[in-house]
């Protein structure tokens, strides 16, 4: 195993839309900027290994859009992509060289693909010295309290794959974009996993009970017409569907041969973060079954499906839920639903409280919105709908680590708050404000924390390189973990 080490102002762990939005501000704004990605391509759940298309309050609110460098990728997008707006479509490769290319074309960014974070080094801790408590259940809900020794993160360590190479990647700031919060944990930040229960901020989608229920990952598949008859046999091990209650009374609908579902998830009984390749493995014989369902079986569809082939199946589960860190601020859902105005502001959201019934495929029942027929004027669906609100920087600032923000799925919110604001084009927001905050700290020498309270405008330009660089950070040590085998 060879090693290097490398040193940046801002380091972003995670090259999904929220990482890759993240790392090109805190670029733009002149702090010499690290993405590491586990991936081959960025953009997370909407790259072309997942298929997930944009979306956020705009879906919901006619009068509202994403802007900032989401718009930019979205808007280059469809100058350069010719496949149609579909569930699934239009997210394909030409989409991950869109991205790529904006990572690319971006100066002060260094790119690490197919590198995965492992570890994190805190200043003051030995390396190797420091192991994370476990989270407990004693709130309901997965609980891990904060537990680091230090107060700063030194740097991270990745591999990457297929290289025998690891990467010591030492930074000023660090944002953690990778879903799950590995850095955070690694950290020993508080987080939180699964769902409060009513009595905590009295929510309104909160469940009586607090429990660890989280919603499922999914896989997607794609299809295409050849113009001729494409008969499918499903394998042995694929589920076998008889019954069309099962997805037409049950919110599972099948609605289009051409891609889909969204419905094609599994979360509880399994953990989405342990169990993870579990869960992979489930889905793909769950989505063949789905396949042969609607190829051999849905008298509604099957005449349809009958020159349609199977194009490309996820192999990737698409993640919705798993830890949420704990940050200055914590968002539950009444902030969603009262519409409350933080003075540091720095998104915005809509997307309704879309909390899909744990279990997915292996539960009575989809998602209540939709087992209760997907209609916009069901009592469900107006108990849902929320926004525009506002996401503090706040959420996005780590309450453990003076030198950690977090975008994404993983801010500081509660599960119900989770329901609204995980859709990417509000994560991209949230990550072009986290890579700005980032910057802005650097070239004002001040923390984190205190960006969070102070106003800017456009007079803030400036650069990282002639700023003086975060003062705890400056003077230490250098200390590294011990070498890996060779
Ligand atoms: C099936 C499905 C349908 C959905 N529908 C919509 C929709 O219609 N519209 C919408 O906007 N949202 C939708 N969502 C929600 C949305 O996709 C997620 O909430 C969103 O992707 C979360 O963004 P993120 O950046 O936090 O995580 P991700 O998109 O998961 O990005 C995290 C990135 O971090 C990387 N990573 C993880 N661990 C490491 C590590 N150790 N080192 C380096 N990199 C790492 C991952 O490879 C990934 O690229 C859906 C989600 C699913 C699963």
């Amino acid at each position: 195993m060879k090693r290097k080490e490398e040193s940046y102002d801002v380091v972003v762990c995670g090259g999904g839309l929220a990482g890759l939005c993240a790392a090109v501000a805190a670029a733009r704004l002149g702090a010499r900027t690290c993405i590491i990605q586990d991936r081959p391509v960025f953009g997370g759940c909407s790259s072309s290994e997942i298929r997930v298309p944009v979306g956020g309050c705009g879906n919901y609110h006619v009068y509202a859009r994403e802007t900032g460098i989401i718009a930019e990728l979205l808007i280059e997008e469809r100058a350069k992509n010719h496949e149609p707006v579909d569930e699934g479509g239009w997210t394909n490769s030409v989409w991950d060289m869109v991205m790529y290319d904006l990572a690319m074309r971006t100066p002060n960014l260094t790119i690490h693909l197919n590198t995965a974070v492992q570890d994190v080094l805190l200043e003051g801790a030995e390396p190797g010295s420091f192991t994370p408590a476990e989270a407990n259940t004693s709130r309901g809900y997965y609980f891990r309290p904060a537990c680091s020794p230090s107060r700063r993160i030194e740097a991270v360590l990745a591999r990457v794959a297929n290289a025998e190479l690891e990467v010591v990647i030492r930074g000023k700031h660090f944002i953690d974009c990778t879903g799950d919060s590995i850095v955070a944990d690694r950290a020993g930040c508080e987080w939180r996993m699964g769902s409060e229960g009513k009595g905590e901020f009295n929510e309104i989608h909160a469940p009586e009970k607090p429990n660890c229920d989280t919603m499922g990952s999914t896989i997607h598949f794609k299809s295409k017409d050849i113009g001729r008859p494409a008969p499918y046999a499903a394998p042995d091990w694929a589920v076998r569907h008889d019954d069309a209650r099962y997805f037409y009374d049950q919110g599972r609908y099948p609605y289009n041969v051409r891609c889909g579902y969204w419905w094609i998830e599994i979360g509880v009984p399994w953990h989405t973060i342990h169990d993870a390749e579990k869960i992979r493995y489930e889905l793909t014989r769950h989505c063949l079954g789905v396949w042969d369902w609607l190829k051999n079986k849905d008298p509604r569809l099957k005449d349809k499906a009958k020159n349609y082939m199977l194009d490309w199946i996820g192999q990737v589960p698409g993640k919705r839920d798993s830890r949420r860190v704990a940050g200055l601020y914590l968002l539950n859902e009444n902030d969603l639903q009262n519409k409350t105005t933080f003075p540091d502001e720095i998104a915005y959201a809509g997307w309704y409280v879309d909390l899909h019934t744990p279990g997915g495929l292996l539960a009575p029942t989809s998602e209540p919105v939709n087992a209760d027929g997907g209609k916009a004027d069901s009592k469900i669906m107006a108990k849902c709908y929320v926004g525009p609100y506002g996401i503090p920087l706040r959420s996005l600032i780590s309450k453990d680590i003076d030198n950690l923000l977090f975008a994404g799925r993983n801010i500081s919110v509660t599960h119900a708050a989770l329901g609204s604001v995980r859709t990417m084009g509000t994560t991209s927001l949230m990550g072009q404000a986290a890579g700005t905050a980032a910057a802005i700290a650097l070239r004002s020498g001040i923390p984190l924390a205190e960006v969070s309270k102070r106003r800017y405008g456009k007079s803030s330009r400036g650069s990282c390189a002639t700023a003086p660089s975060c003062p705890a950070s400056a003077t230490r040590t250098r200390r590294t973990w011990p070498a890996a085998p060779a």
